[in-house]
């Protein structure tokens, strides 16, 4: 089988469709696989760098809170204990050296006035860098400040501007004369302690009240716009946090995102926050996770540089040759073998796909030996159905011709039929017309010989008067003439009788009986007994049958036959034998004798009626017997026949036919 035609594009896929899609979806899978790898252990790596820096922030922030805290704290602590050394100090000593407020004033640049305020709230001591604000004060006994201290509070207040412009915050002590020491404390000396924390690159520390609001600040105007923390998570975590300090990332209230760590400064109810922006924070972190990608991206790109021509050598080379073998042995190549000689998958496939080939091949084969089979047998049997199809043909034709044949034959057979029927119709009419013929000729015999017999009985007696009375008296002639015409009349007479006799067996027949027919021979033989004896005859006979009949008819055909056999006796004394024998249906009845015998050529004519075969002188006789006898036997429904040979005795034959019923 050679090459088939190759199909149409639109039906196989195309040659580098497969593969293709084979290999891009291998490098899917391989970069999916190598991206998911890369991910998480970029993403663990990332992680654990950014775990370990966040550590080691909170850690450093931490310390930068405590070291802020600490600062702040020991700043305040410092203002406190200047404005309790004050306390301590004698009212008269202070009144009279007014110059110890001063000098400690300007020992504190921090400070922009002192007072020393008795129990009723009055000053009688001050110092002052800007301006007397406190010491002006009409209401300081319902200062907050004062009835703070009064009660034994260290007290910080809010900021507050000076006339002058100068940002500021009123700090109390209580003195132990139950007088107040109350200070203005200079923002700006506490903003500077506040601007010198600083960590990292950007990292910066403030401080809130205890009413949220940031009292120092990196940056002042922060604080002159009296920004408030109040709410905000870093300083409600705090309150929550059960350490005392707290640090989370968060987006502080500038919109930065940033760790942060907020503290408490001891004894004063403000905190401090340190706040590192994130960007910060975690560069190391992002810079690792940038290297760490950068590498990674990298490795992959290198892998799949690696892996995609080491992949098409060793898949999809050997692949696309198991691919294209494969479409030419699917072509019908069945010669083709795959070039594969590896011992791994795709060389057991090729394998299995050579062999796979060799037994198509084989099949292929049988299949063309088979298919030539049965080529030869179906071109067999084409020959076997044509020449059984002509035989048909033929047959039918001949068929058509038997039958056109049978048709004309059965036309013929229809025609020869209606001839039959016509000519047995014809011979059926012929037969009545006879049979009538011969009953109205029986009638006329019997009629004419009943009519004749008298006018013949007085022609007879007047010739035997006139011989009687006029014998002698003529001539001799006259005489023999006379003679003569008796003779003539009283032979015409026995001729009548016999006739009428003859016709009697027709007309006057009595009606068939059961009849002894031993009985009826017996009868016969007495009446023959002076014959028989003259002659010397032996009768012998069989017992006979009973028979129906006529029995006076049947006595007439016995003794008839009977009478011939004596009558026509040869020189020997008469032997008569009557015989029965009993053939299907009727009884045959036979009566031999050893006589004269008759010639064949008479064996018909003996039987019609005054047809004799002797002279009257030597065998007295009119010739009616035998025809009675046959009239009577057909008359039974029988039949009579002679056999004989002259010299040798004759046996007349007759039937009766063996039936219980009558026949008329
Ligand atoms: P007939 O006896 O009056 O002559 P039949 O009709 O009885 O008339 O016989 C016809 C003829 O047949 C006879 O004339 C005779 O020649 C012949 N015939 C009849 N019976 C016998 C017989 N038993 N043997 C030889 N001839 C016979």
């Amino acid at each position: 089988m050679g090459y088939r035609e190759k199909k149409p594009a639109s039906e196989t896929p195309s040659h580098s469709g497969r593969p293709q899609s084979l290999r891009r979806r291998l490098l899917a899978l391989l970069g999916v696989v190598l991206l998911v790898t890369l991910l998480i252990i970029g993403a663990g790596v990332s992680y654990f760098v950014f775990l370990t820096e966040q550590k080691a922030w909170q850690g450093r922030q931490g310390e930068a809170a405590r070291n802020a805290v600490e600062t702040v704290a020991a700043f305040i602590q410092h203002l406190e204990d200047s404005l309790t050394l004050v306390s301590l100090l004698d009212r008269d000593y202070l009144t009279a050296e007014p110059h110890v407020m001063r000098d400690l004033l300007q020992q504190n640049p921090a400070l922009l006035e002192m007072v020393r305020l008795d129990a009723g709230g009055k000053v009688f001591a001050s110092a002052y860098q800007d301006a007397p604000l406190l010491a002006n004060l009409f209401t300081i006994p319902q200062s907050t400040w004062f009835r703070r201290a009064t009660a034994g509070e260290f007290y910080l207040g809010n900021i507050q501007i000076s006339p002058a412009g100068d940002p500021y915050l009123v700090i109390a002590v209580p003195a132990p004369d139950g007088g107040v020491v109350a200070a203005r404390l200079r923002m700006n000396v506490l903003w500077d302690v506040v601007a010198a924390i600083r960590f990292g690159e950007t990292g910066q520390a403030y401080v809130v009240n205890q009413g949220g609001r940031i009292v120092a600040h990196t940056k002042p105007e922060v604080v002159l716009a009296k920004t408030s923390l109040a709410g905000r998570l870093e300083l409600v975590a705090l309150s929550q946090s059960p350490g005392n300090k707290w640090n989370g990332a968060y987006v502080n209230f500038e919109g930065t995102s940033v760790v942060g760590t907020t503290a408490p400064v001891p004894g004063t109810g403000w905190a401090v926050v340190t706040e590192l922006p994130q960007a910060e924070a975690f560069a190391v972190s992002r810079t690792a996770g940038l290297l760490l990608g950068g590498g990674m991206l990298l490795f992959g790109v290198l892998v799949i540089w690696v892996t995609i021509p080491l992949l098409g050598q060793q898949i999809f080379q050997p692949l696309e040759r198991l691919r294209a073998g494969a479409e030419r042995i699917g072509g019908g190549d069945l010669s083709h073998q795959i070039d594969i000689a590896r011992q791994d998958e795709i060389g057991q496939v090729a394998k299995a796909f050579n062999e796979m080939v060799s037994r198509l091949r084989e099949r292929e084969d049988q299949l063309a030996a088979r298919t030539a089979a049965l080529a030869d047998e179906v071109a067999e049997r084409k020959r076997a159905e044509e020449a059984l199809r002509k035989a048909h043909d033929e047959l039918e034709i001949r068929v058509e011709e038997r039958t056109a044949e049978l048709a004309e034959a059965n036309e013929a057979l229809r025609a020869e039929i209606a001839e039959r029927q016509r000519v047995e119709e014809a011979l059926r009419e012929r037969t009545e017309a006879l049979e009538r013929s011969n009953r109205e000729l029986e009638q006329f015999a019997y009629i004419a010989s009943h009519d004749l017999q008298e006018p013949l009985r007085m022609v007879t007696s007047y010739l035997q008067l006139l011989e009687r009375r006029y014998k002698d008296s003529l001539d001799s002639d006259a005489d023999e003439f006379i003679a003569y015409a008796v003779d003539g009349a009283a032979r015409m007479q026995g001729l009548i009788n016999d006739l009428l006799m003859y016709s009697r067996v027709g007309t006057r027949g009595k009606p068939l009986e059961p009849t002894d027919c031993s009985a009826v021979l017996k009868s016969v033989l007495a009446n023959l007994q002076v014959a028989i004896e003259e002659n010397g005859a032996v009768v012998t006979y069989d017992t006979l049958p009973t028979v129906m009949a006529d029995e006076t008819q049947l006595m007439r055909v016995f003794q008839n036959l009977i009478s011939n056999a004596i009558k026509f006796r040869s020189d020997l004394p008469p032997e008569i034998h009557v015989e029965i024998e009993r053939n299907d249906g009727e009884w045959l009845f036979s009566v031999r004798d050893n006589g004269i015998g008759i010639a064949p050529q008479y064996f018909e004519r003996i039987f019609i009626i005054f047809q004799r075969l002797h002279n009257r002188s030597k065998y007295p006789g009119t010739g009616i017997g035998l025809a009675v006898c046959k009239k009577i036997v057909e008359r039974h429904g029988g039949r009579i026949c002679v056999a004989s040979e002259p010299e040798k005795g004759s046996t007349f034959y007759f039937t009766i036919p063996d039936i219980g019923g009558n026949l008329s």
